[in-house]
């Protein structure tokens, strides 16, 4: 067996460098999956530290925390930059991140179309939402202090815990409408959210604009009204479990309730008094993954994960607006040029998954994403991928005598796989890919968007 530094520097699939961020709703020391498998992937003299929150280990090539070639202090966006066949067909998506150099030649300097990352959260990140890619055009012109790029940014998770919670995207209106009236604090609330939300309540048609200036009323909602009010609805939670939402009828079942309990608690520890409970809480598909599901939020899908471990996939872009779970809140008068306020159903949202044609010992799941930019695939146990048109980065997130294309590979150990190389694996361990292929049919593609 020959280890990655010994293996020739024009090997297409070669380990990679990557360091995770130290965001304070991560898990703590070893309870966090992203800070456990960094040890493996950091490199350098990197030390788990006990008391440090690890939320997210970033596998990519953006700017502001790039990866790089193992033990060489070379970034893999200028190692790509140099050998662009690597990227394959996804040099078509150029580079639209800020601090990437003004090289407009495509596949500009070397980057690759998504993110990938492992995310550890213990509390609620903030409540955020990201323009699609026409409105992100504008916003950029307008002020490309705010809103770095022209880029859109979906994203995509799937659960590596046995189970995952995070808020995506507005519930159906019959489901809202039954939660604010089953809600007596809502009655406590200043009165230009409440009259929104009596608007709301009062309109007989399912209007998405309607229920969009409703949520936007309890977004921008501040003061001592709000905080009595959300902190008598969470006591009231504690106090009464699921008998809380006992009024709300046939809507939720009860595994959507006790989640809703899970939840309230958990915003009203980190967050007591935040009014972006109720616009969470009430508005929002609180979404619960088991192991292995996964989800997406669309263009203009407010999100906000709450509680778990995912693999984090994303396009290339830094265009977000923050508006809730958070001290610093973007303007809100953003948040109606970039919310359509259409409802889904977490079903809705769930990404379907089938074998992946291109692995040739059945060994591989591949998730139908409904982006053109990448897709994700997990292989258990041993497998030989075919070529992809794209590149692809790869995590062991369990190794049990993993070998990646020869390579001893630890658990937390990643891989660049270039467009057009077979990627052996072996062992009975786990690996997660991020990549691109031009291949939709193989992806069991759902449409783009
Ligand atoms: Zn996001």
């Amino acid at each position: 067996m020959v280890s990655s530094t010994e293996k020739s520097s024009e090997s297409k699939i070669f380990r990679l460098e990557c360091q995770p961020n130290n965001y304070p709703w991560g898990k703590v020391g070893k309870d966090s999956l992203a800070g456990v498998l960094a040890s493996e992937s950091a490199g350098g003299d990197f030390k788990l530290d006990p008391s440090e929150p690890y939320a997210e280990l970033w596998m990519g090539t953006h700017p502001h925390n790039p990866a790089k070639l193992w033990g060489k202090d070379q970034l893999l966006s200028d190692y790509l930059s140099k050998h662009k066949e690597l990227l394959g067909e996804a040099i078509k998506f150029p580079a639209r991140y800020p601090d990437a150099k003004e090289d407009k030649s495509e596949g500009g300097e070397g980057h690759v179309p998504f993110l990938f990352k492992i995310l550890t959260c213990k509390q609620a990140l903030p409540l955020q939402i990201h323009p699609n890619r026409e409105i992100a055009e504008k916003l950029h012109k307008e002020n490309p202090e705010q809103f770095p790029d022209t880029n859109h940014k979906p994203e995509i998770a799937v659960c590596l815990s046995d189970k995952f919670l995070g808020f995506a995207g507005f519930r159906p209106s019959k489901v809202i409408r039954s939660l604010v009236v089953a809600v007596p604090e809502i009655d406590q609330l200043p009165s230009k959210a409440k009259d929104a939300i009596q608007a709301f309540i009062a309109s007989a048609s399912d209007s998405t604009e309607v229920m969009r200036k409703a949520w936007q009323a309890v977004i921008e909602m501040e003061g001592s009204e709000v905080e009595a009010a959300v902190k008598a609805f969470s006591q009231r939670v504690k106090t009464q479990g699921v008998d809380a939402f006992s009024d709300v009828g046939d809507e939720l079942d009860k595994g959507e309730r006790e989640n809703l309990v899970v939840a309230a608690q958990s915003l009203d520890k980190y967050y007591p008094g935040d009014g972006s409970a109720f616009a969470t809480l009430f508005f929002m598909n609180l979404v619960e993954l088991k192991k292995g599901e996964g989800m997406y939020v669309g263009a203009d899908g407010p999100h906000a994960w709450l509680e778990g471990e995912i693999v984090e996939l994303m396009a290339a872009s830094d265009n977000v607006l923050n508006v809730g779970f958070t001290p610093e809140k973007d303007s809100t008068s953003l948040v109606a040029r970039t919310v359509s306020g259409t409802p889904h159903t977490p079903a809705d949202l769930k990404l379907k998954s089938q074998s992946f044609s291109k692995g040739s010992k059945g060994h591989t799941t591949v998730y139908a994403v409904p982006f053109e930019e990448f897709s994700i695939l997990r292989i258990d146990g041993q497998e030989v991928l075919a070529p992809l048109s794209g590149p692809g980065i790869a995590i062991v997130t369990e190794s049990k005598g993993t070998v990646v294309a020869g390579n001893e590979a630890k658990s937390g150990s990643v891989w660049f796989v270039g467009a057009g190389s077979e990627l052996v694996v072996e062992g009975d361990g786990v690996v997660w890919m991020a990549f691109y292929d031009g291949d939709q049919e193989s992806k069991g593609q759902v449409g783009k968007q």
